[in-house]
């Protein structure tokens, strides 16, 4: 898929005030700073488009951005922050949660994990929640450039050996770099390939 256009069209808390418009969505979701703004941005090729920083834990809220005019792409909050109150951590949640697994317009979640790192408890039970409430999601390894190759194929095979213990077979992986600029067109390829199969169902 060639992304030829993509705006920014609203923030919102929840699915109640969520754009009007409905059309297909594919969101965006992980630890704060797994390197979810800059993917977006690679992946749409709008260096603007989602607010990266060097400081963790900026997106608070629920982003879609309209692409090509047929579907959103929703930037969701980073879930897992240590450094904010319980409170607003909770708030968060509830946030997440309630978008993720109410919204009827969602075709698939990926989830972003930062490839250098063992999979953390808070990753590990948000995909378990997926799977249990019947979410479609996927996984994106980040910032593959900052691993050997060798490293790399050994870090991603036991994050996800340590998903197979909880389900017999994985959806699709995706490992990206911005920095290396890989991983975008087999991500915005898959992207595609579920949007066709949604429209010849829904015709
Ligand atoms: P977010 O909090 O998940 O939105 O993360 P950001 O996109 O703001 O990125 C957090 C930090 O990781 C920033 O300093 C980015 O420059 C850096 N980063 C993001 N993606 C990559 C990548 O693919 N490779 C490397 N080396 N650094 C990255």
């Amino acid at each position: 898929m060639k992304i030829t256009d993509a705006k920014f069209v609203a923030s919102c808390s929840s699915v109640a005030d969520k754009p009007k418009l409905s059309l297909p969505e594919f969101a965006f979701i992980g630890r704060s700073n797994v390197g979810k703004s800059s993917l977006i941005n690679f992946l749409t090729g709008c260096k603007g488009l989602a607010h990266t920083s060097a400081k963790p834990g900026k997106t608070l809220s629920i982003n879609h951005f309209i692409i090509n005019d047929s579907w959103y792409l929703v930037d969701l909050p980073g879930y897992g922050y240590a450094r904010v109150s319980k409170e607003m951590r909770e708030k968060l949640e509830k946030m997440i949660d309630g978008y993720v697994l109410t919204s009827s317009d969602m075709m698939l979640l990926f989830v972003l994990l930062d490839s250098r790192h063992d999979l953390l408890k808070n990753d590990l039970d948000f995909l378990i929640k997926l799977g249990n409430e019947g979410v479609p999601f996927s996984i994106v390894f980040t910032k593959c450039d900052k691993l050997g190759r060798d490293s790399l194929a050994a870090q991603v095979e036991k994050n996800k050996q340590a998903l197979l213990e909880y389900w017999e077979e994985l959806p699709p992986v995706f490992l990206t770099s911005t920095v290396d600029a890989t991983g975008r067109e087999e991500i915005l390829d898959y992207i595609d390939e579920i949007l066709k199969n949604h429209k010849t169902n829904n015709n």
